[in-house]
């Protein structure tokens, strides 16, 4: 393969031209309620070459290699067309060579799909079991094992195995008009295995959404709150890890004023680091879709910001090194500026240090959905529990953020020392390419003056 697009690329007249070639082989299984919902199965393969020429781009989509030669030659003659300026793309500090065979613990492929069906099955059955109150339930298995091809006119070569199995589980829980939703999920690059034995799992979902019919809904007010890993990680996620990436900042004088190297973001405790290269994790590969190899990034150290996250040609137009976050999320696709996992550092307050400052707070659990505008976000947490005199109580429902995510950093007062990096499937959106694997997590962070808007 690697001399077949090698000597493809020497054809191009362009400044620069890359081709990535996809094979994907994909199962995906839904249960809703008491049905079966959908089987797919599919083995798609497919790729794109990019030729950049004085600064424009041109792009091509092909399926079958036989068409590899018109789409350098196509993606070439596009590129002139919209190229004005000057061709401005960091040195590549990828491979001549490189391959990466996935390492799997437990490979997905060698079950069979009448056996994924029923552990799914088993699992659906059981959230729709747990309690008569049960109004639906959905319930998601997904695999897909991608081999990406990448050659670009600059030598460099990769193939990689990217596999992933992804099980979610959701329970609707309903009286009357109320209605209560709960949702957990696992996933893994590594083995088969982290979607099997969630009996427990699947029983705690459907309880959670039960419980929550009879939870009150959260008081409105400012409070303390303590947010657990996985929403502290989806804080530092959506609403500040988008606004690390370069080409949006690019593109944004307002946000680019705003993320400014050396500017203080919080408190002196706060790291947050973007790490494609952390072993074993969903948003980990050796590298990214332009060839650059992963590592890790502090976006934010010791409360200043010190790092955005790059292609080669926004590290170019900026003065910065790339980073290894071009990402596509497939075939046909051409690779924007993305996160891979994300996370706060560990502090070393343990759980109940956090929660003896709090007299009267919150204790936000789970993701629920959330928006941001800019600097501005406001996140649902799943549930919630007030803390009083530094005690967890009483389950809440409706519990809805609100705040500025540059003064949040700075109320931030408390680190746990319980960082967790979430493997939830993590789909992130971006530019119409979604669900994205990425990872995010956090240690449990106390935040101080809260804006929460409950009922
Ligand atoms: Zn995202």
């Amino acid at each position: 393969m690697k001399d077949r697009l090698v000597s493809a690329l020497k054809k191009s007249a362009a400044d620069y031209t890359e081709v990535r070639f996809e094979i994907n082989d994909s199962n995906s299984i839904t249960f809703r309620g008491q049905e079966i919902d959908s089987v797919s199965s599919s083995k798609l393969s497919g790729g794109i070459v990019r030729a950049c020429t004085r600064g424009g781009w041109g792009m091509a989509v092909f399926d079958s290699l036989e068409d590899l030669g018109n789409g350098i030659r196509e993606a070439g003659e596009g590129a002139v067309l919209v190229g004005r300026e000057k061709t401005e793309l960091a040195e590549t500090a990828g491979p001549a060579t490189a391959e990466v065979p996935a390492r799997l613990e437990r490979d997905f492929r060698g079950v069979s799909l009448d056996d994924k069906i029923k552990i799914l099955s088993g699992y659906n059955t059981i959230l729709l079991k747990t309690d008569k109150s049960i109004a639906t339930t959905q319930a998601n298995y997904s695999d897909s094992f991608r081999t990406v091809h990448f050659a670009s006119s600059r030598g460099n070569y990769f193939r990689e195995e990217r596999p992933r199995v992804i099980l979610a589980l959701s329970a609707v829980a309903r009286d009357g008009a109320l209605v209560q939703r709960a949702y957990d999920a696992v996933s893994s690059k590594t083995t088969f295995n982290v979607v099997q034995g969630l009996e427990a799992l699947a029983e705690e979902t459907a309880r959670r959404a039960v419980k929550l019919l009879k939870a009150p809904p959260c008081p409105g007010g400012v409070y303390p709150v303590v947010l657990d890993q996985e929403m502290g990680g989806v804080f530092a996620h959506e609403a500040f890890g988008h606004l690390s990436e370069s080409d949006f900042l690019y593109e944004n004088p307002q946000v680019r004023d705003l993320m400014v190297i050396g500017r203080e973001m919080g408190v002196k405790e706060l790291n947050i680091v973007d790490d494609g290269s952390h072993p074993g994790l969903l948003g980990t590969q050796a590298f990214d879709d332009e060839g650059t190899p992963t590592g890790k990034t502090y976006l934010i150290r010791e409360g200043k910001l010190v790092g955005h996250l790059h292609s080669l040609e926004t590290a170019a137009k900026m003065g910065e090194k790339p980073t290894g976050n071009a990402r596509a999320i497939g075939r046909g696709v051409p690779p924007i500026v993305r996160m891979t996992n994300t996370y706060i550092e560990a502090g070393k307050m343990s759980f109940k240090e956090l929660l003896a400052g709090v007299d009267r707070g919150i204790y936000a659990r789970g993701m629920m959905g959330g928006q941001t505008m800019m600097e501005v976000f406001t996140f649902s947490a799943a549930y919630g529990y007030r803390i009083e005199n530094g005690q967890v109580g009483e389950l809440v429902r409706d519990v809805v953020l609100t705040g500025n995510v540059f003064q949040t950093l700075h109320n931030i007062d408390g680190f746990g020392n319980d960082l967790k990096i979430l493997q939830k499937g993590g789909g992130c959106g971006k530019g119409g390419q979604s669900p994205l694997p990425v990872t995010d997590g956090a240690p449990h962070l106390r935040i101080r003056d809260v804006v929460i808007g409950g009922k």
